[in-house]
Parts: structure tokens; sequence; C-alpha cells
């Protein structure tokens, strides 16, 4: 069995790229496929045109979780070829009513910010991601009914000479899937484990669509159940293939830890606003990862209670329990891992 081959695609964030991965043999597959634009059409064709391969001969192409850098293209894809489009039953709902499911994870992150913020603010921000949702829905294509199959999470799926199993690991997204190669040890992780940090990405909950979902909580948990599988090696969503996951995971738990513990002492300074703390945590660096990253930290903090929310003035206030730091580490200057 062939190791896959990593073609990086570009996102609509620059500097930032997301992974297909291919298989030749015994027929030629795509895991994810990357964001419906023309330049990822291009670098999908040019990559199966140094195999001697077009795009028609593409058999199937799994899709690992319902987030546009890794599902844009698959309708476009399954329009041009035969291929067969295969999602888990958490991204079928994306696959028929985009528009739909998109402007229920919108109005989702728009109320998260909403309530962040005094009333009758003009929140910039706000303005700025409404951009960006619909710059999001235009690299995005529904699939077609008849290209689409559903893999069930469990389920061995046999693609590129191996045998994968389907694993659920939500917290990064409540869609995310991963595939395990048992013999091997090879684990295609999609955004559940990177080389940085994933983000815990602000979206509903799968049984009640208009509450938000504690995503942190359930990364953390998914992180412990990575951290007990065998892995040899480590294809990820975003950047290059590693092993040694178990170090990464501790790295990136003891990250999660100390951005949380540091998000405590600027409300213990008196920074009382999610966008005061934001401009402590990530000076000038506001995007949806930043913000995913800050709400998930807060509300770590939050359900360790650490912390209050009190909302008597419209907006949510962060108070902190109690007025010294309560952790012993002192605040360090960091890189971001996003
Ligand atoms: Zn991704």
């Amino acid at each position: 069995m062939k190791e896959p081959i990593r073609i990086e695609l570009p996102m609509l964030q620059p500097k930032m790229s997301v992974n297909a991965y291919l298989f030749l043999d015994p027929e030629p597959v795509l895991i994810d496929c990357g964001m419906n634009t023309d330049a990822t059409l291009a670098l999908l064709e040019g990559e199966l045109q140094k195999h001697g391969l077009a795009l028609g001969d593409l058999a199937h192409v799994y899709i690992t979780h319902a987030h546009i850098d890794h599902m844009g293209m698959a309708g476009r894809l399954a329009n041009k070829t035969e291929a067969k489009i295969w999602v888990n039953p958490f991204t079928l709902p994306w696959t028929r009513d985009l528009e739909k499911q998109w402007q229920k994870r919108a109005k989702i992150i728009e109320s998260a910010l909403v309530q962040e913020a005094p009333p009758g603010w003009d929140n910039p921000v706000l303005r700025g991601m409404n951009g960006f949702f619909k710059q999001a829905l235009a690299c995005w294509s529904e699939i077609p009914a008849e290209s689409l199959n559903v893999y069930e999470i469990g389920e061995t799926l046999s693609f590129g000479g191996g045998d994968w199993e389907v694993l659920y690991v939500p917290g990064h997204s409540n869609t995310q899937t991963c595939f395990y190669e048992k013999s091997r040890q090879w684990l295609f992780s999609a955004d559940m484990l990177l080389p940085l940090t994933p983000t815990p990405a602000i979206e509903m909950k799968i049984d009640e669509p208009e509450e938000r979902e504690i995503s942190i909580v359930r990364l953390l948990d998914s992180f412990e159940q990575m951290k007990n599988l065998p892995l040899e090696k480590v294809f990820p969503g975003h950047g290059e293939a590693f092993s040694h996951h178990k170090q990464l995971i501790d790295a990136q738990l003891a990250r999660i830890q100390m951005r949380k513990e540091e998000c405590l002492r600027v409300i213990q300074r008196g920074n009382t606003s999610f966008f005061d703390i934001f401009e402590h945590i990530y000076p000038g660096a506001f995007n949806i990862f930043t913000l995913s990253m800050l709400k998930g930290y807060l509300d770590l903090l939050e359900i360790e209670e650490h912390i209050q929310i009190d909302t008597t003035e419209g907006y949510r206030k962060y108070r902190a329990n109690g007025t010294t730091s309560q952790f012993p580490i002192e605040i360090q200057k960091t890189t971001d891992g996003l």
C-alpha cells in the first residue's frame, strides 16, 4: 500500500492551504477536494495529469467533514465526472440544502458575536463576518443526489489498497470524521489532528440547531480518544504529514490551558467585554479562527467556574471569581497555532 499523494490547495484566507489526498491504485480516489474555485480545479487536474489521468478518471471522493475547504469542490467534481461522492450522515444535510445550512451556521456565529457587543455598537467585526459568509458560500457547490453516497460511523471503507475505519471525532466540527487504517496505523485526521491546534468551530448542535455547540469540550474529549489510538503516521487536513501524535496532542492541550489562563488574567485585570479580551489575546488578528478559539477559552473558564457572565447591560460582561490569579504560570509571549 502506497502513501497517498498530498495536493495542497488554496483557501479563502491568503497564505493558508488545505490538503486533498490522492490514491492512484487500485482506482483513483480523492480524500477531500478543496474549495470550489478555478484555481483548485486547475491544481487537481494538474496533479492527475502528472500521473496520466484526467478528472474523469476519479472513481470516488471521500469527504471528511462539512467545511468549505474540504468539500466545496465536491459538487463541481460530481457534475464534471462520474465520481461517487461519499459523506458521513452529519455532513449529508450540507450536500442537500447548502444555503440553508450555511445560513443556520452564520446565524449562530452572528448571535455569538452580537451578544458580546454593547447594544447599538456599530460592530465592524460583524460587518466583516457578513462579507466572509457571502464569499464562502460562493466557493461551495451542492452535490447532485445521484452522485451522493453516505458512509456510516464505524464502517470500514476500502480505498487506496487499505481498509479504513470511520471514526467520529467532533470538536473542530460536529461533522468531523477521520479514516483509520489499522494494519498500517495510518490516519486521515482531517482537522482533528493538525500540526497547529485545531479550532473549536462556532456551529450549531446537531440535535438542537438553534443552539451553539460548546465545541471546545467536545474537542478535548476527542483529543483523549485520539491519544489512545496507535498511530504511525497522520495525514492531516492542513500541513505536512507527521508522527508522534501523542506528544503533539499533549503540547496542544498544554497550549489550550495556557491560553485559557492568559484569558483569565486579562479578565482579572478588568477587561470585561469579549472584544476587550480579544484585543489582548489576539491583537489586531480578527478572523473566524481567532474568534472561535477565544470563545472556546471563555467557555472553558465559564464551565470551570473561574468567571461569571453578567448580561444586565444587554451584552455579556466577564468577571473573574476572586481577584487574585488562580493559575501559577506567568504570562508568556506566545505564537499562535491556529
Ligand atoms: Zn479545514
